[in-house]
């Protein structure tokens, strides 16, 4: 019954609980996937919300630093409809 912790897409805004959601974090100035100490962002588990997240700098945002988004973690997603 118990509906756990909801967190916020970066990229649509959308609430999700947070297991849909993946998460990152910034180390060493870098955005990096998975759990960690500090302030974590998250964002739905669709290329286009990672993508519009990126654009729109929320992760900086989010994590109240400057992030190198690596355009490699789009690995992370898997979006069968692509499109
Ligand atoms: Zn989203």
């Amino acid at each position: 019954m118990s509906v756990g912790p909801t967190r916020t897409c970066a990229g649509c805004g959308r609430k999700a609980p947070q297991p849909e959601l993946l998460r990152f974090r910034a180390e060493a100035g870098e955005l990096v996937p998975g759990a960690g100490a500090g302030r974590s962002v998250y964002t739905c588990r669709r290329l286009a919300c990672f993508e519009r997240a990126r654009s729109s700098r929320a992760f900086n945002r989010t994590l109240r630093r400057t992030v190198r988004v690596d355009p490699a973690l789009s690995r992370l997603y898997t979006d069968p409809a692509n499109g």
